[in-house]
């Protein structure tokens, strides 16, 4: 494994896009919705840097792929709050072809809130399916699978403080 980010730069840039939203939201009140479970570590760190009145919940999605279509994506929304007319706020850890992303936005417009804006971690370089970017991006990384700081191959690693690329060596059975 070849570590790609440090904790330092992590939380170099987390502090950038924490002030960045301070500054665009200029004391909101947020609905902080967050795409579990990737995003748990940057959003316990996001959350404290953000000195703004907020509520903070979850929604989980997952694909199923069948043969060689793109799995349809469904998304538990359990565990959200309520959204209409409030300023939502959704984090993810990483967008990659961006139909996640899109299709949670899709998800939470219907439901009528004032406005969505979106935060991601990592944005990997030349992978988007889809027009919409996130309105705030903590890295731009290169097409490598990514492991650590929330991101996981097989539901491990999460737990790594840094980002790590995966390499051929790394893909063992953990089972
Ligand atoms: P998208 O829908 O943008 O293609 O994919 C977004 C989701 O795919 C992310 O929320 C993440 O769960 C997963 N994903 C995409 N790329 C990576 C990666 O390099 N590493 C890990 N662990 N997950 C990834
Ligand atoms: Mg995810």
């Amino acid at each position: 494994m070849k570590i790609l980010v440090t904790e330092q730069q992590i939380q170099d840039s987390i502090n950038k896009v924490a002030e960045d939203i301070r500054a665009r939201e200029a004391g909101k009140p947020l609905t902080v919705i967050a795409i579990m479970t990737g995003s748990i570590v940057f959003l316990a760190d996001l959350m404290r840097k953000l000195d703004l009145p907020m509520r903070v919940g979850v929604v989980q999605t997952s694909s199923y792929k069948g043969g060689t279509t793109r799995g349809t994506l469904t998304i538990n929304s359990d565990m959200m709050l309520d959204v209409e007319g409030r300023d939502v706020l959704l984090v993810d850890d990483i967008f990659d072809t961006g139909h996640t992303l899109e299709k949670v936005i899709e998800m939470i417009d219907e439901l009528r809130p004032k406005s969505i804006k979106s935060a991601v971690l990592l944005l990997k370089r030349g992978r988007q399916e889809v027009t919409m970017r996130p309105d705030y991006v903590g890295f731009e990384i290169p097409d490598e699978f990514v492991v650590g700081y929330g991101l996981d191959y097989r539901d491990m690693y999460r737990n790594l403080p840094y980002l790590a690329a995966l390499e051929e060596s790394d893909l063992v059975d953990h089972a």
